[in-house]
């Protein structure tokens, strides 16, 4: 399971996209891909490789002679749909330019530019979405080509989960999983969890992008805490914190947003409890590695459960992120 961005700087521009690039990488991007609109974007996609760690898709509409640079170039994926690139001759070379360096095609379908015979048959419906990938699918399998991977992107959550379901039931190809015009930061978020998380639990999707109205770094964070919540990958701190209550003595919220901020820099799988009160903290907590229970003025750090010391409330951060430093070092 990986998760993915997009750059949003004009490819052309090396050291731009570079320096995005190294900010996605280090947010913990996995895959980075870039559009490419023109022969200067797929002459430079060499020049960026050279600079950067995570493997680079290209993202190529209808021009064939794009996708051969970008092979040339060292691209580690094309996306392009088959079935836009023109006559056989031309998808020949773009398939034998990938068998020849292992490079997978990915297949990328948009509700909103399927076929005209497909809208005119199913409308923009999943069903349609399916169908057209298949379509570019065939042609690649026709060449012999199966190194793919496919998305079907819908801005529309129930569609996109039932379009992704219909699709594995087809194919046996690795998913791409997005909400594709998902929105800003908070509602992309949302819409971006759900399409996603519900497709990851019923195991479906190779990899996944939280597509958001915003700089791409910010799309890597929730990628990861998609996964981490279902539990399919393990990637830095866990933090659990309670929504605070009539109990709570201490300034919690401040707290908790004081200790996520410390826990970023740390790359460690530890799990880390920021909760309110004694009474239910530790116990509501028990799976984490450490803890905080807050009390009148003061805090238990707990261990796997059990209280090892307490210390007044303005002592409780440093003592907490002391403790945290001993058990990940
Ligand atoms: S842990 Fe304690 S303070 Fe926090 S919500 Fe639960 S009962 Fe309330």
């Amino acid at each position: 399971m990986r998760v993915q961005s997009m750059c949003n700087t004009d490819t052309r521009d090396v050291t731009a996209t570079v320096k995005q690039i190294l900010a996605l990488e280090k947010a913990g991007c996995e895959i980075a891909r870039v559009a490419v609109p023109d022969m200067i974007a797929a002459k430079a996609v060499g020049k960026i490789k050279k600079k950067i760690h995570i493997p680079l898709v290209v993202d190529i509409h209808f021009d064939y002679k794009l996708a051969l640079e970008c092979v040339a170039q060292g691209a580690d994926k094309i996306r392009i749909n088959p079935g836009n690139i023109g006559s056989r001759e031309k998808v020949e070379a773009v398939v034998k330019a990938c068998k020849a360096k292992k490079i997978p095609i990915r297949i990328g379908i948009n509700v909103g530019s399927l076929e005209k015979d497909l809208q005119e048959k199913y409308g923009p419906t999943p069903k349609a979405a399916v169908e057209s990938a298949l379509r570019h699918v065939r042609i690649l399998e026709k060449l012999n080509f199966h190194d793919i991977l496919i998305s079907i992107k819908f801005s529309d959550v129930p569609q996109m989960v039932e379009g992704y379901r219909l699709l594995a039931k087809k194919v046996n190809y690795p998913l791409h999983l997005g909400v594709t015009e998902a929105g800003t930061s908070y509602v992309g978020i949302i819409k971006s969890t759900l399409g996603i998380g519900i497709l990851l639990n019923e195991g479906i999707g190779a990899t996944i992008r939280v597509s958001l109205t915003a700089d791409p770094v910010e799309e890597i964070r929730p990628g990861f805490e998609i996964l981490k919540a279902l539990k399919l990958r393990k990637y830095g701190p866990e933090m659990m914190s309670c929504p605070t209550c009539g109990r709570t003595e201490i300034n919690l919220i401040g707290l908790a947003g004081k200790v996520e901020k410390a826990l970023e820099g740390i790359d460690k799988p530890i799990k880390v409890a920021v909760m309110g009160c004694v009474v239910n903290g530790p116990g509501e907590a028990r799976e984490a590695d450490i803890g905080v229970a807050g009390g009148k003025k003061m805090g238990a750090i707990f261990v796997k459960g059990k209280v090892i010391k307490s210390v007044t409330e303005d002592k409780i951060l440093p003592e907490l992120l002391k403790e945290i430093k001993k058990i990940i070092k």
